[in-house]
């Protein structure tokens, strides 16, 4: 049984030590493949040299996180595109890109106008948008709504919210969730909300590592390998065996983002 995860920065400094060991426990682990979100221009070129060294498992993602979006963003996401548009390399996905009020709203709309500009990149190349959202979902979904149509889809990753919430964002057919380690926290909803409105085939498995570790490594740093945690959780949530829901999120893996293991 294998499955892939979506969205890990292993890129980061957080694994520099021993990033081979944790690729090593992935794999023993179940994990085919790894796919790996930029969130500026430098983890985006970090990124592309990175997965180089591990071809057909590493995948790298370039794009500009609402976070990092700040006063030089329009230079930023021009040379983002330089290497977005560069022939050389095979990239998964633009990401992670959106739109994140939770901590500040002082640049809220240069993220409005940076994540629309990615947002016409990905129906320009016809790459999947991996999306982080938080404390913003309306403004998203109206921006998405605008360019659905052509829009190949995407993941709306760390998806942590409630029914009505998922069925909105599940309007946009050809998209699906991210679901990481926090469906395995004790306070978490997920475990009801998700089987209750998402169907197996709209949902993806993903780490966030090195954060979000789930249940039972809570507070440690994350690795790919913990996701067999979350599989297991979803088995138990939608009553159906681990290897079902690796071969259905496997499935949506292959539809959105034309990988298969
Ligand atoms: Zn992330």
């Amino acid at each position: 049984m294998e499955w892939i995860d979506t969205h890990c920065h292993i890129d980061g400094e957080e694994f520099a030590e021993d990033r081979e060991l944790v690729i090593e426990r992935a794999r023993e682990a179940g994990v085919g493949k790894v796919f790996v979100p930029a969130i500026d221009l430098p983890t985006s070129e970090r990124i592309i040299d990175l997965c180089r060294q591990y071809p057909d498992y590493l995948y790298p993602m370039v794009g500009l996180h609402p976070e990092e979006v700040r006063a030089d963003w329009r230079e930023q996401l021009s040379a983002i595109r330089n290497l977005l548009l560069a022939e050389d390399q095979k990239l998964i996905a633009i990401g992670e890109v959106g739109l994140d009020y939770y901590w500040s709203r002082e640049f809220e709309q240069e993220q409005l106008e940076a994540f629309e500009e990615q947002v016409r990149w990905s129906v320009e190349t016809q790459l999947p948008l991996m999306i982080h959202c938080r404390k913003a979902q309306n403004e998203l979904v109206s921006i998405i709504k605008r360019y659905a149509k052509q829009l190949p889809g995407g993941v709306f990753h760390c998806f942590t919210g409630n029914e009505h919430e998922a069925e909105e964002l599940l309007q946009f057919d050809r998209f699906v969730l991210g679901i990481g380690g926090v469906l395995t926290f004790k306070k978490s909803h997920l475990p009801e909300v998700l089987p209750a409105v998402v169907p197996l085939s709209r949902i993806v498995l993903e780490t966030d590592a090195p954060y979000m570790a789930p249940v039972p490594m809570r507070g440690q740093r994350n690795e790919p390998a913990y996701t067999r945690h979350v599989l297991a959780k979803l088995a138990e949530a939608y009553g159906v065996s681990e290897e079902e829901v690796a071969a259905s999120t496997n499935a949506n893996v292959a539809r959105v983002f034309g990988i298969k293991l």
